[in-house]
């Protein structure tokens, strides 16, 4: 296995008037090609900050973020951006759609990013909504979806470059159950399709659908520990990774 994600002795700090907060302490994570891992831990624990880190959109106080294989801390915006863009996926609690657009221009926003032309782009915003069960829901916009659509929606558009990561922060949270377990079973999917996912939540339920749980209280990581009563959103996901690990052993 080779690291795709990596933390070493990252802080962050925040200064407010005049004094300094400190929400993350020296933390170092490394986290494997392929793996399903969830970031667990009580509400203001230090998740969404160390996610924001990890995913390239928040810089840290001191230390180091590797993203496959190249060290970032020297990295502009704009280099930042870019290998965000084309390496990983984001899916938050509150969907982060554009309200006025159609589901297939929300899919393609990160395209027109990455400056692809219109037509491939439409192309393969399609496919993409395709893959999460919303081929007939293209021209609809995020009002028009129940919640679980709105981020099947957000996965899509997390999934259209292609990345190699999928970074989730409590993408269940904003859910009724029904539709919790329909995004847990496109992640299970996701990663059972050789994406590597990482989902930071609150909730021990939520986290158990990971094989591996990181437990983090007060900004810093408490436990780091595989799972081995793993939940499968579905019957099928079970028996395709019972398979999987099988061929493996
Ligand atoms: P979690 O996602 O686990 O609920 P966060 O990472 O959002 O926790 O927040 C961790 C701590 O950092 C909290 O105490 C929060 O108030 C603080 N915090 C987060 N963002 C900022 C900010 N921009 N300025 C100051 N404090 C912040
Ligand atoms: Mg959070």
């Amino acid at each position: 296995m080779s690291a795709v994600l990596e933390v070493r002795g990252v802080t962050r700090r925040y200064q407010l008037e005049g004094s300094e907060l400190q929400v993350l302490q020296p933390t170092d994570l490394v986290i494997e090609q392929g793996e399903m891992i969830a970031i667990v831990g009580p509400s203001g624990s230090g998740k969404s900050t160390l996610m924001h880190i990890i995913g390239l959109l928040d810089k840290p106080t001191a230390g180091e973020v590797v993203v496959d294989g190249q060290d970032t801390a020297s990295f502009d915006q704009n280099q930042l951006s870019d290998l965000r863009n084309k390496r990983i996926g984001f899916v938050f609690q509150s969907f982060n759609l554009l309200a006025k657009t159609s589901a297939l221009a929300n899919v393609e926003l990160p395209m027109v990013y990455a400056g692809i032309p219109r037509g491939e782009r439409q192309r393969r915003a399609k496919a993409a909504l395709e893959r999460v069960g919303l081929g007939h829901r293209l021209r609809n916009t995020p009002a028009q979806l129940s919640g679980g659509q709105q981020q099947r929606v957000a996965i899509a558009r997390a999934l259209v470059n292609e990345p190699q990561v999928v970074l989730g922060d409590e993408p269940t949270g904003n859910l009724d159950s029904t539709s919790g377990v329909e995004v847990m079973t496109m992640l299970q999917e996701l990663h059972a399709q050789g994406i590597t996912v990482v989902l930071v939540t609150h909730d021990d339920r939520v986290a158990r659908h990971a094989e591996r749980v990181v437990r983090i209280a007060d900004g810093r990581i408490v436990s780091d520990e595989a799972v081995q009563d793993r939940i499968f959103a579905s019957h099928e996901l079970e028996r395709l990774m019972r398979e999987k690990k099988e061929v493996a052993a």
